[in-house]
């Protein structure tokens, strides 16, 4: 488990074109902090720089206590779910669980570990099955047992339920959440859907234009919008 403060952090692509603003934000210790906002606001991008698949144009992005705008993704301790996930078609899902342990030499933890991660994720029926004869929210609950299966001190996920229909899509938003607060690890979810922002969230971080509007618990949103756009985009009456 770790926090996340991100202080100042700006994203440029080339010269002109700034997609984040001087963006101020702690995500505290085992919280499932939300970040929503329109297509094209900068969700993606502001993921991908704490992931450390961007590089970061100005700021200070901590990770527990260390600073990590330079380390390398793969030494900070992070697991990431896309929208589109792509699994292992010829491995079975016990093997698509097991793979980042194998890979990180790990073998020998690995049984207990996916058996556990498994068990979590409702998948122990299907640890034999190949990805082909799953349903699309199984697959994604592979998916997302391959990227926990590390234990990672922060999990950050992009719209990962927005290949689902729409049924399968209100059932995982509570399977998502029971898991993290079962697991308390530290999670940044992006979603463009406001609905799934307000029920997900421990807290809800609105943001517009790469400006962050705003950030609190989804009933101090509701009721206290910052302002006309926080306001409009999660419906409260204000
Ligand atoms: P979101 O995830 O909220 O839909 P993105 O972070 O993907 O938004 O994109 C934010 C802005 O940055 C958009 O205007 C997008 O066109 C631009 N952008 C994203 N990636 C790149 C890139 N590699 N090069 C240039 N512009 C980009
Ligand atoms: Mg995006």
């Amino acid at each position: 488990m770790s926090s996340i403060s991100l202080n100042g952090i700006a994203k440029s692509y080339g010269g002109d074109l700034k997609v984040i603003h001087d963006l101020s934000l702690d995500v505290r210790d085992g919280e499932f902090l939300v970040l929503v906002g329109p297509s094209g606001c900068g969700k993606s991008t502001l993921l991908r720089m704490i992931a450390g698949l961007e590089d970061i144009s100005g700021g200070t992005l901590l990770i527990g206590d260390r600073k990590v705008n330079n380390v390398d993704p793969k030494d900070r301790d992070i697991a990431m779910v896309f929208q589109s996930y792509a699994l292992y078609p010829h491995m079975s899902v016990y093997d698509n669980i097991a793979f980042p342990l194998r890979m990180a030499g790990l073998a020998r933890e690995a049984d207990a570990r996916v058996r556990e991660v498994a068990a979590l994720l409702q998948l122990t029926p299907l640890l034999e099955r190949k990805p082909a004869n799953l349903s699309g929210g199984q697959r994604q609950r592979v998916a997302m047992g391959r990227a926990m299966v590390r234990k990672p001190a922060v999990f950050l996920m992009d719209e990962p339920l927005s290949n689902l229909d729409a049924k399968l899509r209100v059932q995982m938003r509570a399977e998502v959440t029971r898991l993290q607060k079962d697991q308390g690890v530290t999670t940044v979810y992006v979603t463009h859907d406001q609905v799934e922002a307000m029920t997900m969230g421990d807290r809800v971080a609105v943001l517009k234009g790469g400006h962050l509007q705003q950030v609190d618990t989804p009933q101090a949103l509701y009721s206290r919008p910052a302002n006309a756009f926080v306001a409009t985009f999660i419906g409260s009456p204000a």
